[in-house]
């Protein structure tokens, strides 16, 4: 393979005169917001931001850089958390927010058929102003982009009853590494015809194709949610109850966990409501329906149950700003860890039996590396976000045991079955992980599709796999 080349000016030059100069920066700021995305604090920047408007300029634009090596790197609005983003190896940064039309949304079809560059939370609002309904929700959804959130198949709590991105997505408009523009699957919400790219493209962060629209599917909006939270004295009891609610066919649309490590860090931030003080573990429910008193009942059942597991009282919210308020400590852990410590937050997955037995693990390996883990997630999903704490350990130990104790996790939570990323992708951050979780036949096969999508490497090169 011929290595990639550096953008030179004069490649600048020819690039502008081929795509547009108003799709070309080069400015200092430009490419230090494209170098970045939220991954650490890492920065690699490209030597120029392409912002194309239209399908035919992203494909002018990966004609250029086939013909002349130049490496691309797409990204959506820079959200990432394993730094797929990142032009590690300099060239263009690729950035497909102009496109940022939602084309149409068909009630009688129950589809939206948007470009890459659309809020996730704009298309939700814009459909359930129709009254229908486009679950998957990142915690980022008001920020990130819909083609980000394709290509790393993003999810969020409600991926428990409605499946990730991937479950949502019909069709694509995609152009390859050579700038063909290809339609993938389509407007159908069956179709056995051919392999299933629409599928290989979900989840393949950037490194196959540059997603530039997507026929999504919609459903009609719930009428009526209600919100349940349990308190627990024994981590084991809520990781029980949340088996125990899935199997019962409570169906509930979220189960989140939020450990005590994590409850402290929301309470170093501000005092938490005294019910909430002093408890192992906190679940928090979601239900969907059409009648309340449905949801109540269902409520009731799970609160019946849980309780033989041994929790607290439940509080129940069925008015939007009570749901809220329930949430509230749930949404805050997040920003909470980060007030915290430094930290490292390793996006893990177990069957959702192993659930215990993942919190219990981290803690463990946290611990014997000299620093703390605090957990939470998707606990219907068996997601976890465990979060590796600096604490006061100096700086110059903290990476090679930050390290270590990322690589003893991986490694124990492949060992209970599960695997080392949910939702966040593999991205720079993960790649040396991912012979843990992939066996080498299947990451062989993996490089070979790269190989016949990409045979150049020039698409977002440095990411998934280790050189
Ligand atoms: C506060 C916060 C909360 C978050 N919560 C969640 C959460 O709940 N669930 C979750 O899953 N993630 C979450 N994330 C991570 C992140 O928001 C998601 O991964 C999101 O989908 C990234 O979208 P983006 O537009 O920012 O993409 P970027 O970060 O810009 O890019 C992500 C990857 O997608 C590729 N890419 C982007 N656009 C395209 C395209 N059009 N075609 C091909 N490749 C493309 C990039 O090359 C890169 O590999 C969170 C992040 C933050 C900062």
């Amino acid at each position: 393979m011929q290595p990639l080349q550096p953008l030179t000016p004069a490649l600048v030059a020819a690039l502008r005169s081929s795509v547009g100069d108003d799709v070309v920066a080069t400015d200092e700021a430009s490419l230090d917001r494209a170098g970045r995305d939220e991954t650490e604090n890492l920065c690699f920047r490209p030597q120029a931001l392409c912002l194309p408007a239209t399908v035919e300029q992203v494909a002018s634009l990966m004609r250029f850089a086939a013909e002349h090596r130049i490496a691309v790197t797409p990204r959506g609005a820079g959200t990432g958390l394993s730094g797929g983003a990142l032009p590690v190896a300099g060239g263009i940064a690729l950035s497909l927010e102009r496109l940022r039309r939602i084309r149409s949304i068909s009630a009688l079809d129950l589809l939206a058929e948007v470009e890459a560059g659309v809020v996730t939370g704009d298309l939700q609002r814009a459909v359930e102003a129709q009254g229908l309904f486009y679950p998957p929700d990142p915690a980022s959804r008001d920020t990130c982009l819909l083609g980000g959130n394709l290509a790393e198949d993003s999810a969020g709590p409600r991926s428990l009853k409605y499946g990730t991105t991937r479950a949502w997505v019909l069709g694509l408009e995609a152009v390859l590494a050579d700038g063909t523009v290809i339609h993938t699957g389509g407007r159908c919400r069956k179709n056995a015809a051919g392999y299933n790219l629409t599928q290989l493209l979900v989840g393949s962060e950037g490194t196959l194709a540059v997603i530039t629209a997507a026929w999504l599917r919609l459903t009609a909006k719930p009428k009526a949610t209600l919100v349940l939270l349990l308190p627990f004295a024994a981590l084991d009891a809520a990781a029980q109850a949340v088996a125990e609610v899935l199997a019962a066919g409570f169906d509930p649309a979220a189960c989140e966990l939020v450990e005590r490590g994590a409850l402290a860090a929301v309470a170093a931030l501000e005092p938490l409501p005294a019910s909430l003080e002093d408890h192992e573990a906190l679940l928090l429910l979601e239900l969907h329906g059409d009648e309340p008193d449905e949801l109540l009942e269902r409520a009731a059942g799970i609160a019946e149950l849980a309780e033989r597991l041994g929790s607290g009282e439940a509080a129940v919210a069925q008015d939007a700003a009570d749901q809220r308020r329930l949430w509230a400590v749930r949404r805050r852990v997040g920003e909470a860890v980060k007030h915290a410590s430094v930290y490292k937050e390793a996006d893990t997955v177990v069957p959702p039996s192993q659930l215990a037995a993942a919190v219990r693990a981290a803690r463990e390996v946290a611990a014997r590396h000299g620093l703390r883990a605090v957990c939470y997630g998707h606990a219907g999903d068996g997601n976890l976000h465990v979060n590796l704490l600096r604490g006061d350990l100096p700086a110059e130990l903290w990476e090679s045991r930050r390290d270590a104790a990322e690589e003893a996790l991986f490694a124990a939570i492949v060992a209970l079955g599960g695997t080392i990323t949910g939702e966040h992708g593999v991205g720079w951050t993960q790649r040396r992980y991912l012979p843990l979780a992939v066996d080498p036949p299947s990451l062989a096969l993996m490089r070979q599709l790269k190989a016949a999508f990409d045979p150049h490497g020039i698409l977002n090169p440095g990411k998934i796999f280790l050189a």
